[in-house]
Formats: structure tokens, sequence, C-alpha cells
């Protein structure tokens, strides 16, 4: 019997298992370049990397990715890996003296001409959105410190009135949060970084800059499941489209960053309840992500109220927690992993959270056999305190389906598929291991039982639940479940 992805006869397991069951993504960046201060990360908690493409170019992925690798091999432990695409970020022209000061009332045009900025006019270079701007839309500059709404257009340009004022310079970002950009969420860069990502093998990749569910397609359309791709949703374009955007996405990311310069900041909290509540239905993955312990990042300690904003996102039952600049650029990456860690183990030992996470539960699923036995698997491990749920999984969607049902027990995905344990690495209570499919039902529950007690889920005399799929190995076809005794039958 043995693993395939590690050694065999290794201790392995016990040390590295979680003891949480929501996961943490930590961005690598110049803070987090060597091995073993990633190596330090993962030992305080993180289970995916997320790699920025915005900040890192391919020598810097491929490394990154190699140390991962290895670091994985060491440590007996399937590591995720995202790649994050920067998306069109929209950008103003520059400014002959490099910046101007715009005073609220102030008529301002955006046009198409390359010549340098003054005081009345910058040129915006995407000729596609001078034609889509409509009278009445928010122009968003740098964040939305700069804001402007339109008063007159034209095929290339638009005058727009100044509501908040402020300095505008060279380059600066702009959201436009009213208008349905005519362009991919795709851009020259994305898709040059997305083949190189794909060749090495990174296990997701989030799409900045959502709009449509098209958008999600396109990318599909390239990775054609070499990775998995989740959208970030930061636009309120998206946000009309959830449900439809989460159908055809593999995870969520809800992208707070952005989307608090696209909503009014107050309607943050509210939108990442629905659509951490909209992809649990659909039995999507979610990611909380940005600010999450900002002060962190200065900081070895966070502020209460960065503590309370983790402590709601594991209560809410998402599947993980993101770092950004608190691990890529701060001064305290590896406490801030561990914090993040704490406040997860002490928000799900918290005698209110199961009621919390159960009080979630929705509708019926869909009317499957693989969805009823993820259901059924759930109930029958908490009445009997069962120790762990075992999901022989291939693509990794039974242990997905028994996650969504957020059980008490802790899921054990075993795969055949080395893709797949690193996938599951996001997916809230999910432990995965690679091994060799089940040849038969009494290897199936044998192994199950053998790495239930090897990875520390528990010992002899404790119960485990075991789903499959008969014929072992082919994908898709969950329709068994099996209740088994540690060390054999009492
Ligand atoms: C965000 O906007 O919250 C986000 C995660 O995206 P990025 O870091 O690329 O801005």
């Amino acid at each position: 019997m043995g693993r395939l992805l590690w050694d065999e006869g290794k201790e392995f397991g016990k040390v590295m298992r979680r003891l949480r069951r929501v996961k943490i993504i930590a961005t690598l960046g110049p803070a987090t370049v060597d091995k073993a201060i990633i190596t330090g990360l993962v030992r305080a908690g993180a289970d995916v990397f997320r790699i920025n493409m915005s900040h890192t170019d391919h020598t810097a992925l491929a490394s990154y990715v190699r140390i991962i690798r290895e670091i994985e091999s060491e440590m007996s432990r399937a590591i995720g890996i995202l790649a994050d695409l920067q998306g069109p970020k929209l950008r103003i022209g520059a400014f002959d003296e490099g910046s101007v000061h715009l005073r609220k009332g102030d008529v301002f045009v955006f046009d198409s001409n390359p010549e340098p900025g003054n005081a009345s006019r910058v040129r915006l270079p995407h000729p596609e959105i001078l034609a889509a701007l409509k009278v009445g839309d928010s122009i968003l500059i740098d964040d939305g410190r700069v804001r402007l709404h339109v008063v007159e257009t034209a095929s290339d340009r638009a005058h727009a009135v100044v509501d908040i004022a402020g300095r505008l310079s060279n380059r600066k970002g702009v959201s436009l949060p009213d208008t349905e950009i005519p362009i991919s969420s795709m851009t020259p860069k994305d898709r040059t970084d997305l083949i190189a990502a794909l060749d090495e093998g990174v296990d997701w990749v989030a799409i900045s800059f959502v709009q449509r569910p098209e958008d999600v397609l396109e990318v599909k359309q390239i990775t054609q499941g070499r990775a998995l791709v989740m959208a970030k949703i930061e636009k309120p374009q998206a946000i009309a489209r959830l449900e439809e955007v989460i159908e055809v996405s593999d995870a969520l990311m809800v992208a707070r960053g952005d989307l608090g310069v696209e909503v009014p900041l107050e309607r943050v909290p509210g939108l990442q309840k629905r659509i951490n509540r909209s992809a649990r239905r659909l039995g999507k993955p979610v990611v909380i992500a940005t600010q999450m312990l900002e002060s962190m990042i200065l900081s070895p300690l966070p502020t209460r109220a960065e503590v309370s904003d983790v402590a709601t996102a594991v209560f809410e039952g998402a599947d993980a927690v993101m770092l950004s600049a608190e691990s890529a650029a701060g001064q305290y990456p590896q406490d801030a992993v561990a914090t993040m860690s704490r406040i997860a183990e002490e928000v799900e030992t918290d005698t209110i959270y199961r009621s919390i996470i159960n009080a979630q539960r929705g509708e019926l699923p869909n009317p499957t056999s693989a969805d009823a036995i993820a259901v059924a698997a759930r109930d029958v491990a908490q009445t009997l305190h069962s120790k762990a749920i075992c999901a022989w999984t291939s693509s990794g969607s039974t242990a997905l389906r028994i996650a969504r049902e957020r059980p008490q027990s802790p899921i054990l995905a075993l795969t055949p598929k080395r893709d797949t344990a690193r996938r599951l690495a996001l997916v809230w209570g999910v432990h995965a291991l690679e091994t060799r499919d089940a040849v038969d039902i009494e290897d199936m529950v044998l192994r199950a039982c053998e790495y239930s007690r090897s990875e520390g889920f528990g010992q002899d005399g404790d119960r485990i639940i075991i789903v499959a799929g008969m014929p072992f190995g082919s994908p898709g076809a969950t329709n068994m479940m099996r209740i088994a005794h540690l060390g054999g039958e009492p």
C-alpha cells in the first residue's frame, strides 16, 4: 500500500494535519522568496500559495513553483498553488506636469488624444471604454479617491463633472462601476501569464475583473482542465449575474479590495455573505480576501477589528481566508499566517460555531445519488460521532460535495490523482492524500481505515464513514457508503 506522492513509510500527516477546517491562502512576494521562509509559512498554517501575476515575472513564477513542490515533497503534504491573473486594470494617461488637482464641480474630459494631459483633460487609452461610457456613469480614479460622473459623451471622449475632488497623477487606475466594459477579462499579458502558469503546473488560476460568465468560459477554453478556474468577484456587473458566474466557475474569490472601490464600502460585508451563501448552495469553494490582517504588514499584532473580520469569515463557513500584502510584502509573514490559523482554530471550537454553520444549511441539494450520499454521510457521521468521512475521489467532486454539507467530522480525501489532492488543499475541511485507487471493497475499507489512523484521525475502536463509487476508478459514480471500525469490527 502506499501514497504515491511522497516516500512511503515516512512519519507524515500527524504533524502536518491541520486541526481547523477553513484553509489559509498566503500570497508570495518580496518578503517570501526564500525556501526557508515559505517552509515557515506552511508550518505556520498556509495551505495554498497565491502567486500574484501583477507583480511576478515568469522566472519568479517558476522559482516559486519549484520551491513549493520541493517543500510539498519534504513535508509529505499536498499544497495548492493559485496563479492570480492581473486582468484589464484600466489606467489614465500621463500629465504634462505629472499631476493636476481637480476641484468639486470642475468639468474634466477623458479622450483619446495621446498628448500629455492638463487641468482640463487626460487621455483614457481604451477607445472601447470611451465608446461605452453613458451619461450618468461614475468614473473613479485612484481606488475611488477622485470621483466624477459623465455629463456628455462622444465616440472618442467623455465629459465628466468632479464629485469628489483630489489629485490625479500619471497612469492612475480607473474603475467604472456602472459601465459594462466590452472587453474580455483577459489581456494579452494575462494570456501569456496563463500559459506560463499552466506550463508550471499550477492548480488554480484566478481571473480578475470578471463581468460575465463568458469571461470565465474564455479562460476555461484555454485551461482545458489543466487547472481549476476561480472567478474574482470585484465588479457590480459580476454581482448582477452572480448565479451564472458561479455556475461556470470552479471557485469564487470575494476580492474585497477592488469590490470596495466599485461598490460603496458599506455594501461589501453584505455582499460577502451573499456570495458565500450562493457559492455554497452551488457547491463551489469561496475565498475571502484582502485586508484581513492588514495592520500586520507593519505590526506583529493585528487589530481587534481584523481578528473579528477573520472570525466572521470562519463563522460564515468560508472555504479559505487569504493574506495579500501581509505575507507578500509585510514584515511578519509567518506571524500573520499563524495568527489567522489561531483565530480559525478558536472560532471552530467555539460552542456557537456549529449552530451557526448548521443554520446555513440551505435547500436540498441536486437530486443525484452523489449528493444524496454526501448528505447521508454527514448525518451518519454526526449520529455515530465518526472520526472522519473518507471519500475515495478521482476528480475531487465527491470530496467537494461532502464539504458542502459542512460535516462535523473532518474529510479525508483519498485520490489517485496528484492534481486532485493539490486542488482540494483549498477546500473546507478536506485533508487530501494521493494513493492508488482501491481495487475492491476490502481494499477500499482497509486502506481508508489505515490512512485514518496514520493521518491521526482516529484510533482502534473509532468509527469512520467511507464514501466511494463503484465500479472503482470511474469518476462521478459516487453510489456507496460504508461504516467501518478502525482496527476491525468490535
Ligand atoms: C482584491 O482586489 O481584493 C484582490 C484580491 O485583487 P488584487 O490583489 O489583484 O487587487
